[in-house]
């Protein structure tokens, strides 16, 4: 079987590298092929915590007004069992067991059924089919890139209901919030558990597979680079972008016509948190075709990191901000409004800006201009699983001039202002920023980790040129 032999190669190359005294060579870059104790360490913790850690958040909204120490407290000293609050906790309805299934299946629908038509009268928008980058086994896969058309076919459907319609309540997603997340984990844990039994039975790609030989190493960060089903249902284009991000701003909307409900109007911190959330999400499906040469999709094997992180992890922990406001309706100032809307517009303008500058340079190779000068460049070179010499540029002008990862850092400071706009009365929507700080922060470690197994010198060569990583003169 292919996915065997590809497992024997591994283990080969595992005890060649072993006898070299190298840890892996230039060209065998993308996921660790030997897992250190730190990285089983946390891949454990996170196995079994993060679905507990969500809970725990949802759970401190419906029943704990968004502490996040009550529940804790009332454990500790005794006030509360956990018997308690699991039986106060909403349990899975076949309604909210319908609306799931029924939402999963018209975002398939839309994302297999209707190629994409947006690219052939929006100008500058890119879609279609589309390839992506050169995979590790020098594969370059192509996609159907529709996700902008499926966002805004779903909001036209959600407003049509939401004003004409009426078939079903705005609110019903806020109404339907934890039965949904039970079926939210059913979906993430089958995914990854079949994504997990298709890499090592029926892989697409027998070469891009990569075994650890640590069953919960290639459980959470998968063995397949890119599983697909038939030609174009391809897991990760589908699971990161839809179901969960084309909820984002459903789930948001949600939020806020539930305080309408609540309370007879929707403040505008509410507001704020729709419009910015609503721009990087929109942002995400105007640049699809651009994200096929992000990390996710370059790097990353499917595993339940991305599978069961994007039907869980993304649509209940990004949307916080939206949930705390249902229960805390907080109106700002108008100062506090325009600096929340300042910032995140800043940092939208950084995040896109670096983005592009990268997108463009590659796209040209370097036939372009970064603040109207020709970019200064690195040249550098990697070997692909089958020998092929590949050679590459690394940008050194603009933003990238600046910072290894300024793109990071726009993303942190627009997740900043969602925060803000919740104001200082609780931990739980600041959450976001916390978990967004070690998330870029480590994915600054674990990329440039790859890249310097990719690029070798050259790499080092880059990082002389660009000493710091995220804020230039500190980090
Ligand atoms: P990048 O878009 O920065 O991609 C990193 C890759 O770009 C590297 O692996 C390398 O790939 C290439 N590269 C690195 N430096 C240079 C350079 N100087 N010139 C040219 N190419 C370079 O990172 P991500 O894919 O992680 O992130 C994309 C965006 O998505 C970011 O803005 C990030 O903030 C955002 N993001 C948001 C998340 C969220 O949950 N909201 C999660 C993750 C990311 P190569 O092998 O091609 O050389």
């Amino acid at each position: 079987m292919a996915a065997h032999q590809e497992k024997k190669h591994a283990e080969e190359r595992k005890h060649q590298n072993m006898q070299n005294g190298t840890k892996a060579s230039q060209g065998q870059w993308g996921r660790a092929w030997e897992v250190d104790w730190f990285s089983l360490a946390s891949i454990l913790f996170l196995l079994t915590f993060a679905p507990l850690i969500v809970y725990y958040f949802i759970m401190s909204c419906a029943q704990y007004q968004c502490s996040l120490s009550e529940p804790l407290l009332d454990l500790l000293t005794g006030s509360k069992h956990l018997a308690d609050i699991w039986n106060r906790t909403p349990t899975l309805t076949y309604r909210a067991a319908g609306i799931y299934a029924l939402w999963v299946t018209f975002q398939v629908v839309l994302y297999m059924c209707i190629p994409d038509f947006c690219h052939k009268f929006l100008p500058g928008y890119v879609g279609g089919v589309q390839e992506g980058a050169v995979t590790p086994a020098g594969v370059v896969n192509k996609y159907e890139i529709n996700g902008l058309q499926a966002w805004i076919i779903t909001h036209v459907l959600w407003f049509a209901n939401a004003s004409y319609l009426h078939l079903f309540s705005p609110t019903i997603i806020f109404d339907n919030w934890i039965p949904l997340l039970w079926c939210a984990n059913i979906l993430g844990y089958a995914v990854s558990t079949f994504a997990m039994i298709k890499g090592y039975f029926f892989p697409t790609n027998a070469k891009d597979c990569k075994f650890t030989g640590n069953f919960f190493y290639d459980y959470m960060m998968g063995i397949e680079f890119n599983p697909r089903i038939g030609k174009w249902f391809d897991f990760k284009l589908f699971f990161n972008g839809r179901p969960g991000i084309v909820a984002w701003t459903l789930i948001n909307l949600s939020f806020a016509a539930k305080q309408r409900e609540l309370y007879g109007e929707v403040t505008n911190s509410m507001i704020l948190v729709n419009v910015l959330q609503g721009i990087y999400v929109l942002d995400f499906f105007w640049n699809e075709a651009w994200y096929l040469k992000t990390i996710d999709i370059c790097h990353d094997h499917f595993g339940w990191y991305l599978g069961w992180g994007d039907c869980v992890w993304l649509p209940y922990l990004y949307t916080l901000q939206g949930l705390y406001l249902v229960y805390h309706p907080v109106q700002l100032c108008t100062a506090h409004a325009t600096g929340v809307l300042l910032l995140g517009l800043l940092g939208y303008y950084i995040f896109r800006a670096t983005n592009q500058q990268k997108d463009l340079f590659r796209r040209t190779n370097g036939s372009c201009r970064v603040w109207g000068k020709r970019p200064q460049h690195i040249e550098c070179s990697y070997t692909s699983v089958d020998g092929t010499r590949h050679y590459s540029k690394l940008l050194t002008s603009g933003f990238w001039g600046w910072a290894r990862h300024f793109n990071y850092t726009g993303d942190l400071l627009g997740s900043l202002a969602y925060c803000l706009a919740c104001g200082f009365g609780h931990l739980l929507p600041y959450f976001y920023i916390i978990y967004m700080s070690i998330l870029l922060t480590h994915r600054c470690l674990r990329d440039e980790h790859r890249c310097s197994s990719k690029y070798g010198q050259d790499w080092k060569r880059y990082t002389a040129a660009v000493p710091y990583r995220l804020l230039p003169g500190l980090f």
